[in-house]
């Protein structure tokens, strides 16, 4: 029994220190690749679920590891997160989506693509005088701070509610819109929601995915559309997979959607096909 505790103390030990190697490793090539532009952006599709016009698209940035390939935002925001290189990183998506958000309003009409949604790290809210830097690089891109919606994780607002609440003020001020993402994962957000006034709830996927499982599960779903409703949010469903989710999220009155039922993540350079095509249907 002694030896097999040794054992186990010893297997642990090999994995944690792979981890931190991994992590080493992820973290000289974060600094590397935002030297090198290896990061860009891919944009899904976010649609009405009344009338099936597109809303506009959520912004989520790839790692293309000269390498490695491509590596999963999973794996290695919470390295640029622990390293302090979250910050820079979002940055640059907030610079990126909102360029290319004018490239699309010079070329399509601002009509064609009334917002864009760019997601904020916990680290990124700890940036003194955050709303005013976006609010300026938006300006100096060209964008309207309205047509962005900045989402805030469930998590992210619990760990400091106040200052969460604050941040969020002061990124209103300059006409931003808050979404809050992955709702109905965290704890607690769903007592103190009335101090956020944000304008979205982004009902997380895992939600979603148990539509199809019956009455107790619609009910979840049916009360976070309530609750957005009296709060006057208006409600994203995210992770659409079937045409059964939706017709059990139109059942129940939820507005917009946004999954791979509709389309994947998609390059930019696809983006006017996908809106073309949509505008057909
Ligand atoms: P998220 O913000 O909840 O983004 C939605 C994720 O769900 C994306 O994964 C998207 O590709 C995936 N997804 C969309 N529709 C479906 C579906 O129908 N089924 C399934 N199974 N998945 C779907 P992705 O791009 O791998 O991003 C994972 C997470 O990484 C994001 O979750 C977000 O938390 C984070 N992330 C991605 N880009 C950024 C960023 O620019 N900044 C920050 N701070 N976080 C980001
Ligand atoms: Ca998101
Ligand atoms: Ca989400
Ligand atoms: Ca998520």
């Amino acid at each position: 029994a002694k030896s097999a505790g040794r054992n186990r103390t010893a297997l642990f030990d090999a994995s944690m220190l792979r981890r931190v190697q991994r992590k080493a490793e992820l973290e000289v090539g974060l600094r590397l690749a935002l030297e090198t532009d290896q990061f860009h952006l891919e944009y899904q599709p976010i649609v009405s679920l009344e009338t099936r016009r597109l809303r506009g698209f959520e912004a989520l940035v790839r790692w293309q590891h000269p390498q490695e390939g491509l590596i999963p935002p999973g794996e290695f925001i919470p390295v640029a997160e622990d390293t302090g290189l979250m910050v820079v990183l979002g940055e640059w998506v907030f610079r990126r989506a909102c360029q290319q958000l004018a490239v699309w309003w010079q070329t399509l009409g601002r009509e064609a693509i009334p917002s864009l949604s760019v997601n904020l790290s916990r680290t990124q809210l700890a940036v003194p005088e955050l709303a005013e830097r976006l609010n300026s690089i938006a300006r100096e891109e060209g964008v309207d701070p309205s047509a962005i919606h900045l989402e805030i994780t469930e998590t992210t607002i619990t760990l400091d509610p106040d200052q969460a609440a604050r941040i969020i003020k002061s990124l209103k001020a300059f006409g931003f819109k808050i979404d809050l993402d992955d709702f109905g994962t965290g704890y607690a957000a769903m007592a103190n929601l009335h101090m956020f006034h944000v304008d979205v709830l982004k009902v997380d996927r895992s939600f979603v995915a148990n539509l199809h499982r019956g009455r107790e599960f619609t009910a979840m779903v049916n009360a976070i559309i309530t609750l957005a409703d009296n709060l006057n949010m208006t409600l994203i469903a995210e992770g659409v997979e079937t045409d059964e989710q939706v017709a059990i999220l139109q059942s129940l009155d939820c507005q917009f959607a946004q999954g791979y039922l509709f389309a994947r993540p998609l390059p930019a350079d696809h983006v006017v096909a996908f809106i073309n095509k949509h505008k057909a249907q």
